[in-house]
Formats: structure tokens, C-alpha cells, sequence
């Protein structure tokens, strides 16, 4: 009788062991799942191309785009749209954003308030010839800007977190890294379209952060979300 008692208690004690072990394990799938789900969820990012657009190089880019179903910024020049439309065109027509970079890539000083105000309205305006929109971003040159344009201009500055200096480097990885090693939500990276390794590594930066699950948006997602 007494051996049947401590048999019978020492399965009760498996059991309840057993149903110890399965709760503890289902509550930590639970909870990184749920980690995991909210991460991807709140990741956003923003790459941005300025200078162009590039005869050659934009279209490639646009092209490792349109594969990954990815929407970045173009802050493009109005000389380059000029001279470039149907590339214009093209950017705008696969969703991507586009802000103004001035008319000849002109950075403002103390002495060139109007040229420079000049060059924004100017700028706005052939873009719209191709676009059929109005541009209110604008990624002044050199990050030199007026708060005062803000109101007079109707435009919002958008200046940047992240600048792996791609301009001046023709190693794909280290731009790649330089990006990757500081990414973190909300950050916008600053790259320029108009060279063979910059366009090989925003590729290589967006496939390697969206696998750590950032999403790209457009620069306005991040502003105003
Ligand atoms: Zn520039």
C-alpha cells in the first residue's frame, strides 16, 4: 500500500515536471516570436541618392530596385533633370521619392541667398515638367541651409545620419560596412549615384539589412510617421 502511495506520487511529480518543462518552452517561442514579429514591424530605414540622376548608373540602380521591391530618395539636381528626363521619369514612375538638390549643385553662403533660392524654385519647377508634381524636400548641398527658406520656400530640409563617403571610395565592402556597422532604425544614409561602386554596394546594404529585418522607405515615411 505504501509503495503503491510513493509510486503513484512520483508519477504525479513526473507529470507535473513534464507539464513544467512544455509551458516553459512554449512561453520562450511565444515570446521571441513575438520579439521577432514587432522588430520587423518598427525597423524602418531610408537610403538616398544624391547628385543625379546618372545616364548609366541611376538606371542600374533602379533596375537592383525594382528586383527588391525597395523605394528610396533621389535628391537630383536641376540640371540633371534637364539634361536626363526620361530618367526622371523613370524614378518617379517605379514609386521612388524625389527632392531638390538645387539647379547646379550650389551651396549657400552668406553672399548667395537669392541665386540659391533662385536655383531651389527653378529646380522645382523642371521637375514638375516631368513629374507633374510638386517638390517640397530638399537636400541642400553640404547640409547649408537657411531656416528662414522653410516657411518662404514651403520646403523641408532633409539632412542625414549616416554618410559612408561612397564618393570618394572605390572599395565596395568598406562602404558596405560603414553603413552596416552604424544602421539603426530610423537612420537616413546619405550615398550619390553616380559610380559603379556605390550602386554595387546600396544593393549589398539593402539586401544585407533587410535580412536583419529593417524595411526601406522613402524619407517622408521617417519624418512624419
Ligand atoms: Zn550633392
Amino acid at each position: 500500500m505504501n509503495l503503491r502511495r510513493i509510486f503513484s506520487c512520483i508519477i504525479i511529480l513526473i507529470f507535473l515536471a513534464i507539464m513544467c518543462i512544455i509551458g516553459y518552452f512554449n512561453q520562450n517561442s511565444v515570446f521571441t516570436m513575438g520579439k521577432a514579429v514587432s522588430d520587423q514591424d518598427s525597423k524602418k530605414i531610408a537610403l538616398t541618392f544624391d547628385d543625379g540622376p546618372h545616364p548609366y548608373y541611376t538606371e542600374q540602380l533602379l533596375k537592383g530596385l525594382r528586383e527588391r521591391n525597395v523605394k528610396v530618395t533621389f535628391f537630383i539636381t536641376g540640371q540633371n533633370v534637364e539634361a536626363y528626363p526620361e530618367i526622371v521619369k523613370e524614378i518617379y514612375e517605379d514609386g521612388h521619392l524625389i527632392g531638390n538638390h538645387t539647379y547646379n549643385h550650389t551651396q549657400l553662403t552668406s553672399g548667395n541667398a537669392e541665386i540659391f533660392k533662385q536655383e531651389i524654385v527653378k529646380t522645382n519647377e523642371v521637375i514638375k515638367e516631368v513629374t507633374g508634381e510638386d517638390t517640397i524636400y530638399i537636400r541642400p548641398p553640404y547640409g547649408s541651409w537657411d531656416k528662414e527658406f522653410e516657411k518662404e520656400l514651403n520646403m523641408f530640409p532633409v539632412l542625414w545620419t549616416i554618410d559612408p563617403f561612397d564618393w570618394c571610395s572605390s572599395d565596395v565592402s568598406c562602404i558596405v560596412n560603414a553603413v552596416c556597422a552604424k544602421a539603426s532604425e530610423n537612420d537616413i544614409i546619405l550615398m550619390h549615384d553616380q559610380y559603379k561602386t556605390t550602386v554595387t554596394a546600396a544593393l549589398e546594404i539593402v539586401d544585407k539589412l533587410m535580412e536583419e529585418g529593417y524595411e526601406f522607405v522613402t524619407v517622408d515615411e521617417l519624418l512624419f510617421d
